[in-house]
């Protein structure tokens, strides 16, 4: 695979699951520059590519999937997203080390790592357990940084040959971790071959990943971007692990990301047994429909309905002369950004996350503020792009309401909130 030196994306015709060719378009959303590609004021006259952004699904294996691969140098060189900064993540990733801990019960030194580990949060919570910890986190500031403060991390993508050097120096792993991460790899063969190759034989494997049944029925479409190649159900996963001799055993749900899973995978030489939520989840997956184009033709409706709600409500307030903020400079935003049409009527952008102070929104440049800004320029209303974090953000802002102003949460249904 190469990248065109110019567009620096390729566009995959294969399944990466189960190889197959039979890919159908599902959900054509409008496309974006890369979500998370926030640029300095000294940037800010760079014109930033916009990609294709089309959910397709394997009618072999009920994989669902963007097939648009945006070379990944280009996504992780430069990013600024550090997980503490996420609101709950950090109470999160504690209850996270807990729970696998109680679940595989490793002996104390065993070796945890953690693929993608970002800061080292999640591996501190393990280490603080007794384990011995390592992460693999291609971020490289972020990796020395998370190293300096007494979590090793190689500064690396994660593959097999890392994995072989890995073994070599470390041995083999208990337990190994990947958040929200196994749904950014576009050669899946690859990595699952690495960490096969890195588990002990009584080791597990344990990936978190957006559940795409949960995006679905919590209409979590702004999840959608490029960054996110996979959007994982139980059956396709099931069926991709018994091709690398590893077995699905035992499910948990989560409720980040608008609804995840949790899985666990072992070798299918590994001691545990398969529980029934396996098996529950793939009926319901059947039951729901969720391998059939015409869910997702109801998906694209109920998105298609909310833009219309949305910049309806938004028209009506430009017409009468109010002005209009947005809450929450994150990925999710540019999504929602481009796909509603709305660029026109935010003026800017509030965020809490100081990485993203005073940065230009990936594309459309609208600018980045702290959320004080909101008692300063004292818009009439607020949009709230992180509508997930709604209440908190309303709580916090009880101040802004005082005097007047709105808050409008465009998903999962359209909500005016006010005091006057
Ligand atoms: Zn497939």
């Amino acid at each position: 695979m190469t990248f065109s030196e110019k567009k620096h994306f390729y566009r995959r015709n294969t399944c990466r699951l189960c190889d197959s060719r039979n890919l159908e378009i599902v959900l054509h959303l409008t496309p974006t520059a890369l979500c998370d590609a926030y640029v300095p004021i000294e940037r800010v006259n760079e014109v930033q590519d916009v990609y294709p952004l089309d959910l397709f699904l394997c009618m072999d294996c009920g994989y669902i999937h963007l097939p648009y691969v945006v070379d990944p140098e280009a996504i992780y060189r430069d990013y600024i997203y550090v997980t503490t900064s996420s609101l709950g993540l950090s109470e999160h990733f504690k209850k996270y080390a807990y729970d696998v801990i109680n679940k595989i019960k490793p002996q104390k030194n065993a070796l945890v790592m953690d693929i993608g580990s970002n800061d080292g949060t999640l591996l501190r919570y393990f280490k603080d357990r007794d384990m011995k910890v390592l992460g693999v986190e291609p971020a490289t500031e972020i990796a020395r940084h998370a190293t300096e403060h007494g979590i090793e991390t190689i500064p690396e993508f994660f593959n097999s040959v890392l994995s072989e050097r890995v073994v070599h120096n470390y041995g083999h792993a208990t337990i190994v971790t990947m958040n929200n991460l196994f749904a950014n790899i576009d050669d899946l063969s690859e990595i699952t071959k690495g960490i096969r190759s890195i588990l002990a034989p009584d080791g597990v494997f344990v990936i978190e990943s957006s559940y795409v049944a949960d995006m679905i029925k919590n209409m979590v479409f702004d999840f959608i971007y490029h960054e996110h190649l996979s959007y994982f159900s139980v059956s396709p996963l099931n069926r991709f692990f018994r091709r690398f001799g590893m077995e699905l055993f035992d499910i948990e749900r989560v409720p980040t990301k608008g609804g995840s899973l949790r899985y666990y995978v072992q070798l299918e030489t590994g001691c545990r047994t398969v529980t029934p939520i396996v098996n529950e989840l793939m009926t319901y997956e059947d039951n729901i429909g969720l391998y059939r184009i015409e869910s997702f033709r109801a998906f694209a409706e109920k998105i298609n309905d909310k833009k219309v709600q949305l910049t309806n409500k938004l028209i009506e307030l430009k017409k009468a002369g109010k002005t209009i903020a947005g809450y929450g400079g994150s990925a999710t935003t540019t999504t929602l950004l481009y796909h509603f049409g709305i660029r026109e009527m935010i003026d800017y952008i509030v965020d809490d996350n100081p990485a993203k102070q005073y940065t230009f929104s990936p594309g459309y440049h609208i600018p980045v503020l702290p959320s004080d800004v909101l008692y300063e320029r004292k818009p009439d209303c607020v949009v709230v792009f992180a509508w997930r974090y709604f209440d908190s953000i309303v709580k916090k802002h009880q101040a802004f309401m005082d005097r007047g102003g709105y808050f409008i949460r465009p998903l999962p249904e359209l909500e005016v909130v006010y005091k006057h």
